[in-house]
């Protein structure tokens, strides 16, 4: 797919991930912060988002220096009043982060939260807006990166949007790469990242957003720094950001931006995740590995396997065997049940996929082995 000589491990993460010779190569140049140059690039890079996440007219992609978390506490920070009240939809980690930062930034919230291994009930969402009309504001995790499991965006945005809610949204795992249409579905603001499906390197995260509904919460934010108002209007003002700008991380995702538009856009990298997931699933059941997830809810971005319960199994030395062979895989994050996680996203192909896969089944007779002896 692209060819690269990589260097060092491959990363099946969901991020930081594998990237491209050419994405780490754009980062060879120092660029000042006020060049007019590196303002171009910074205002075309913020526009491509927007329009990315499906944005028009109305929306501005605000960013952030910092991981995605910073621009998930920015977005609850800056487009949830005080005096509103926020309903988390919750089946994962992530979901319980953004109780924990309402928590600590101030924000009223109320939880609806299911099993790890299942999705909302769009109807009971509905009947909980209606029972309470204090909740002005819901937000949901798109790709619930904990499991790998996809939310039903769709659906909640359209049971959110009829009963007259805002709707916040944590794209982080599969901006880029998943469908979403920030205009279409009504949807008030979307946070993600430069280094999961865009292919960027970490250190910056984004928020777009409803310029109106920002305007209307002006001065709200709990934290100077993660003020997306502010920033907001430096960036339309001289086009300069708040704060040293992470120049080399811009660079890189203005390059990973060209990137995925020469692979076809989103809609092909998903096909070429797809094929990773699907070729990642069959080859780990083949060796005797089950996904924690039904298919159906399965996105192509992260995949968790129930860790099997066998002697020879332990997480530590599976994981270093396959360091050893190259491959950082990721360890488990769900609540109920032991499992570890194989990444499908970045700069890697079915080639990359069967290679791990070949490693995988290595590691395990080597394990089986030593316990025999
Ligand atoms: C990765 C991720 C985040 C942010 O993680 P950082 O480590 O702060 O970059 C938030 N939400 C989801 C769903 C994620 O996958």
């Amino acid at each position: 797919m692209t060819g690269d000589v990589r260097v060092g491990t491959v990363l099946l993460t969901p991020g930081p991930l594998t990237t491209s010779a050419r994405v780490k190569a754009a980062m060879q140049r120092d660029w000042g912060s006020r060049d007019p140059e590196f303002v171009r690039l910074s205002a075309a890079m913020l526009d491509r988002l927007r329009v990315l996440a499906g944005g028009d007219a109305e929306h501005v992609c605000v960013p952030l220096q910092g991981s995605g978390t910073f621009a998930v506490e920015a977005m609850l920070g800056s487009l949830v009043a005080p005096q509103e009240r926020v309903l988390l939809l919750v089946n994962g980690a992530y979901g319980r982060r953004m109780a924990e930062i309402c928590r600590r930034i101030g924000r009223d919230f109320d939880v609806y939260e299911v099993e790890e291994t299942a999705t909302h009930d769009p109807q009971e969402l509905g009947r909980r807006l209606a029972g309470d009309q204090g909740l002005s504001v819901v937000a949901a995790v798109h790709c619930e990166t904990t499991s790998g499991l996809l939310n039903p965006l769709e659906d909640i945005a359209t049971v959110t949007r009829a009963a007259g809610r805002r709707l916040l949204v944590d794209s982080m795992s599969g901006f880029g790469a998943l469908p979403l249409d920030m205009a279409a579905l009504g949807i008030s603001a979307v946070a993600a990242s430069s280094n999961k499906c865009l292919q960027g390197v970490p250190g910056l995260g984004f928020v777009i957003a409803r310029h109106d509904e920002l305007e209307a919460r002006a001065g709200v934010a709990p934290s100077l720094v993660l003020d997306l108002h502010d920033q907001a209007r430096a960036l339309s003002g001289d086009g300069q950001w708040r704060f040293t700008p992470p120049t080399h991380v811009v660079a890189a995702l203005v390059e990973a931006l060209a990137e995925l538009e020469d692979e076809g856009g989103p809609a092909a990298r998903l096909a070429r995740y797809r094929g990773n997931r699907d070729a990642l699933v069959d080859g780990m059941r083949r060796l005797g590995f089950r996904p924690a997830l039904e298919p159906e809810l399965q996105a192509p971005v992260i995949v968790s396997f129930v860790e099997p319960k066998a002697e020879w199994y332990r997480f530590d030395p599976f994981y270093d065997a396959l360091a050893r062979r190259g491959f950082a895989i990721y360890a488990g994050k769900m609540r109920e049940l032991g499992t570890f996680r194989v990444g499908t996203i970045g700069a890697i192909d079915t080639g990359v996929i069967e290679r791990f896969l070949a490693a995988a089944e290595a590691v395990v007779t080597e394990m089986k082995q030593k316990l025999i002896r």
